[in-house]
């Protein structure tokens, strides 16, 4: 008998020249990490994370924040590392305090609430999408009385969802008010490379030696193909994560390439040549743009996203085009640019936006 054939895969067809800035998770795979994926590829090593890759790699992210202690995981993506943090954090009958736009409570399908297993989230409103102490005042006002969830975690995400950075003094300050009323501080850092790139501080300036507890740390928008770190800063914190993990699917049996990626981008360096690239292009983007009539910075560019109020007819005009982005927060557009952001596409950008403005 004869099997059929497969069809030889084909190239999708792209939609126009030009790469798109829609999110940075459409980028592809940096050499870095497709090169470790490629040696962890041809040797056999033992499985579920006990190889030499995940010991090596996990040894590697808690150098980076010069945290020996640290306890350190892989899993496959953020709203994993975001639900199984805080679900370790957060007992069920309690709650974390966010902000209203973040991308926990906005865009994971309730992942947080489900896997703590009764936790709610909380978001009182915050300025531009930053959570301050104020705000985490407001919260815990709201929650005195004992039948309702008292708060147990507050999460912040760095850079924020609409592309602010908070500064070191910011997250001390956030952290004062969480320990001062018992609550634990995690991290959201989806981006928490380009938040160090813009901020030139160290990786443990940012987070355990201003307060943070635990972070999620983005591997995937950095430039992998799959795969975010979790790093608790003390390790008593850090308890029943890996069973957690491995009761939601996120222990992967194959873990070396998770993990081996990780490994090459920290020491090679370039999960922050990765994140400087990708901030600077955002930052030409804006600079193309500037003067533009009828175009907006909706917020200034801290990071690698520029966020831009238009009229629909504009917007309508560049996506008839082919340019993809997403609209936000009601009608702001963001347009994300990573590590593989080129130039020429970026000025292809700019001068679309400019002709769709004169239509
Ligand atoms: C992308 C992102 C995540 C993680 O999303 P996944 O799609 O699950 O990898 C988490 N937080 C923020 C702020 C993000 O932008």
């Amino acid at each position: 008998m004869t099997l059929p054939q497969p069809a030889a895969p084909r190239q999708p067809p792209a939609t126009i020249p030009h790469q798109q800035f829609g999110s940075d998770n459409y980028a592809g795979v940096c050499p870095q990490a497709l090169e470790a994926m490629n040696r962890a590829a041809s040797a056999s090593a033992p499985a579920y994370g006990d190889d030499p890759w995940t010991r090596l790699a996990a040894k590697a992210v808690a150098e980076l924040f010069a945290a020996p202690q640290a306890r350190v995981f892989f899993v496959f993506n953020g709203t994993a590392a975001n639900a199984l943090v805080l679900a370790t954090l957060c007992p069920p009958y309690c709650s974390i305090i966010t902000s209203e736009i973040a991308h926990v409570d906005t865009s994971e399908r309730g992942a947080a609430e489900f896997f703590s297993g009764g936790a709610r989230l909380i978001t009182p409103p915050t300025p531009d999408g930053k959570v301050t102490p104020a705000s985490i005042a407001q919260a815990m006002r709201r929650t005195r009385d004992f039948d309702a969830s008292t708060p147990a975690v507050v999460s912040i995400t760095q850079p924020t969802e609409n592309g602010l950075l908070y500064s070191l003094d910011e997250i001390r300050a956030i952290a004062n008010a969480c320990h001062d009323n018992g609550l634990r501080l995690h991290m959201d850092g989806a981006r928490f490379a380009n938040a160090v790139a813009a901020l030139e501080c160290t990786p443990a300036a940012m987070t355990w030696q201003s307060g943070v507890d635990a972070l999620s740390f983005g591997g995937t928008k950095n430039g992998m193909a799959v795969g975010d770190a979790v790093v608790f800063f003390t390790p008593q914190l850090a308890q029943g994560f890996a069973e957690r993990a491995k009761q939601a699917g996120q222990i992967a049996s194959k873990m070396r390439f998770l993990s081996a990626p990780w490994l090459s981008m920290v020491q090679s360096g370039a999960w922050l040549d990765n994140a400087r690239h990708a901030n600077a292009s955002a930052q030409a983007f804006a600079h193309a743009i500037a003067g533009m009539d009828e175009v907006e910075l909706a917020w200034p560019v801290q990071s690698n996203a520029v966020f831009l109020l238009m009229p629909e007819r504009v917007a309508n005009a560049l996506r008839a085009q082919g340019w993809r982005f997403y609209t936000m927060f009601g009608g702001v557009y963001r347009f994300m640019f990573a590590w593989d952001a080129r130039a020429d596409s970026i000025a292809a950008l700019a001068a679309e936006l400019g002709r769709c403005v004169r239509v």
